[in-house]
């Protein structure tokens, strides 16, 4: 999809599973079940995408998808595909390799968006697009490597401590238009200091979710996860930019929603709800 001077497509960073009752927080399974049934283990599926954004020279990755750093152990427990095809293969079919990215925009430092942006090679951890300048909120880095026991286990520090050794990474404060067009706005209900990409062009606007509304069933303001540190800010920040994205006709990008890649949302008289599905 063109936005601006951009065109926009979505990566297969991996799919996997957590458990329904965790990513729906306080909603009965009765409920969630209907949209998304639970296997076996009480998990259901979810994907990790990858918005590649190319225009002005540029080859920009938000996310980087769960990566193939996993023991069996946890590809187990997350139900991650071992035939998953991986980013080299993924960005082939686009033309693309890992040398051709110019940038990295990390929403947050948790595993399932970070988890590719290192890679092992012979032994020792190096950043997986080896040409390209890596961003993240200096808030989320350091929560990362001081993470609130409720989320320590979803930042593991071989995702992003070997990009500062390796002196790729920059810092970004605040909200701040990166690239011509790209503003990146906070988030905090997640986890502190999660950057998501608004992308507008005359014709289109586009914003990124991360895990603000991971997928379309979490929309509806209570219907957060069992994982946000800050629950009720996310329900003022959902509050805050779904009346906007409405009246504005933005474009959705959902990083975890198997089903749904994208959508718009509409006012009703109970507030905000899906509207249209879009393909990029
Ligand atoms: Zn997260």
């Amino acid at each position: 999809m063109k936005v601006g001077d951009y065109d926009i497509s979505f990566l297969n960073g991996g799919t996997f599973g957590l458990d329904g009752g965790a990513m729906y927080g306080i909603i009965p399974k009765p409920l969630w079940h209907k949209r998304t049934p639970a296997d076996d283990r009480n998990r259901i599926d979810l994907i990790a995408r990858i918005l590649l954004i190319r225009g002005h020279g540029r080859n920009i990755l938000v996310d980087t998808g769960l990566g193939d750093k996993w023991s069996d152990k946890h590809r187990d427990i997350y139900k991650i595909d071992p035939a998953s095809p991986g980013i080299r293969n993924v960005l082939a079919e686009v033309g693309l390799a890992p040398e051709d990215i110019t940038d990295v925009m990390l929403t947050h430092l948790h595993f399932d968006h970070a988890g590719g942006a290192t890679r092992e090679e012979q032994g020792e951890l190096v950043p997986a697009f080896p040409q390209a300048t890596y961003y993240i909120q200096r808030e989320n880095w350091e929560w990362a490597n001081h993470p609130s026991p409720k989320d320590a286990g979803s930042y593991r520090k071989e995702n992003f401590v070997p990009l500062q050794q390796h002196g790729v990474l920059e810092f970004v404060e605040g909200e701040a238009e990166l690239f011509p067009g790209i503003r990146l706005l906070l988030s905090n209900g997640h986890t502190p200091a999660q950057q998501l990409p608004l992308i507008r062009g005359e014709e289109n606007t586009v914003f990124y979710c991360g895990d603000l509304i991971p997928t379309a069933a979490h929309l509806p303001l209570p219907w957060g996860m069992g994982y946000d540190n800050f629950p009720l800010k996310i329900i003022e920040e959902k509050e805050r930019i779904l009346p906007q994205a409405a009246e504005e006709h933005w474009i959705l990008l959902l990083e975890h929603d198997p089903g749904t890649a994208a959508l718009t949302v509409r006012r009703t008289e109970y507030g905000v709800e899906a509207g249209d599905t879009v393909s990029l």
